[in-house]
């Protein structure tokens, strides 16, 4: 179902039927009436169908309380009237139970008002029931007339009240549904970088920690773009961001798919790689430190060279993701020190180890 299920558009719809429901009702017993000759009931009826004509374009303009409170009153009056005129055995009155089942749709913002018409249906009923033991009805029908009036009501009550048990039913179905996707869509936005479109650090440190716990080796490496401020300050931040978050892709692109690209902050990025052999991701790491170097950046038309560097540690090393991120970090700095652009390993003594 496309449309959204807001409250407004359930309302809209249920009455819409409800309406329908009564037109046509309405209009069969104008017919019924005016076979039997009944002529009040049968003028109450042609009444009763303008009246929906003009419910039912209050509904179209949105006028819903208007349209539901008429509702409401006309349905209470056809049933008083037609209870008095025909007698109780032909159940009118079923229509006010099947009414109080749409309380749950009514589009008033004060709590109460649905109850009040529920309990003033209820009122009505009982009220009803009493005045109809006491008098006898303006018009006695034949026996048959009274049975087939009886089932036509009894059956258009049942209507209307399965309905608005669907609806219900339907409406709690979308709004689950809608709740389920505008939480995976806030999770999306927690777990992402909004510049770079790669992992936020969150969700990186929740990866390592599931890896690690299921005891899983991994690789971590640190990169930080080389003379980034350079970058900034000769052609503005907005050709840093543009560097930025084409390197989000650029990672993605270059590396294997079960590896985890987060934005650690500012201009480093960290890179988790599932892996059994610490040894393997050098390869990996010095592939995407071509690829970058390769990559023909361009900034309103201004090309650009971009290079990083990176420092790799892994778990053999340390458990904690910070005490890898601090390995991996030294090494990298090692590798600015030595000129940027490379990447360093284990396998690289370091000068403070
Ligand atoms: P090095 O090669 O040693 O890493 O030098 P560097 O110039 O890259 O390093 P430095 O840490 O001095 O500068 C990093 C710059 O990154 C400073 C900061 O303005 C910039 N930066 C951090 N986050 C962002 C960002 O989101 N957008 C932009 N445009 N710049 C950022
Ligand atoms: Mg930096
Ligand atoms: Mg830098």
């Amino acid at each position: 179902m496309k449309k959204a299920y807001t409250s407004k558009n359930i309302i809209q719809q249920v009455y819409g039927k409800v309406i329908l429901l009564a037109f046509f009702s309405h209009i069969l017993f104008t017919i019924i009436f005016a076979m039997q000759e009944i002529m009040p009931l049968f003028i109450y009826n042609i009444g009763s169908c303008i009246l929906y004509i003009g419910i039912y374009i209050l509904t179209l303009q949105k006028r819903f309380r208007t349209a539901v409170l008429l509702t409401h009153l006309e349905i209470c009056l056809f049933v008083s009237f037609s209870c008095l005129y025909a007698g109780w055995r032909c159940g009118f009155a079923l229509y006010l139970l099947a009414l109080s089942s749409l309380v749950y749709f009514c589009p008033f913002t004060r709590k109460y008002i649905p109850y009040l018409f529920s309990g003033t249906e209820m009122i009505l009923f009982l009220v009803l029931k009493i005045l109809s033991m006491r008098i006898q009805p303006i018009h006695t029908f034949s026996s048959q007339a009274v049975n087939s009036f009886y089932i036509f009501n009894a059956l258009a009550s049942f209507t209307l009240i399965l309905y608005a048990a669907v609806v219900t039913k339907l409406s709690a179905v979308m709004t689950e549904e809608v709740l389920k996707r505008s939480n995976n869509r806030l999770q999306d936005l927690v777990d992402h970088d909004a510049l770079t479109k790669v992992w936020s650090r969150r969700h990186l440190t929740a990866v390592f920690q599931s890896t690690v716990a299921a005891n899983k080796p991994v690789s971590i490496v640190l990169t930080d773009i080389d003379n980034f401020k350079k970058i900034n300050d000769t052609y503005g931040h907005d050709c840093g961001d543009y560097v930025l978050s084409e390197l989000g892709q650029i990672l993605k692109d270059a590396s294997p798919d079960d590896t985890g690209i987060c934005r650690w902050g500012g201009e480093e990025f960290v890179l988790l790689f599932p892996n059994e052999n610490p040894d393997a991701v050098i390869p990996m790491v010095e592939k995407i430190r071509k690829t970058i170097a390769a990559y023909p950046f361009k900034y309103e038309k201004q090309p650009l060279q971009i290079t990083m560097t990176f420092g790799i540690s892994n778990s053999t090393e340390a458990k904690d993701l910070k005490e890898l991120i601090r390995i991996a970090d030294k090494r990298m700095y090692l590798g600015k020190k030595m000129g940027k652009n490379t990447v360093i390993s284990a396998n690289m003594k370091l000068p403070a180890e």
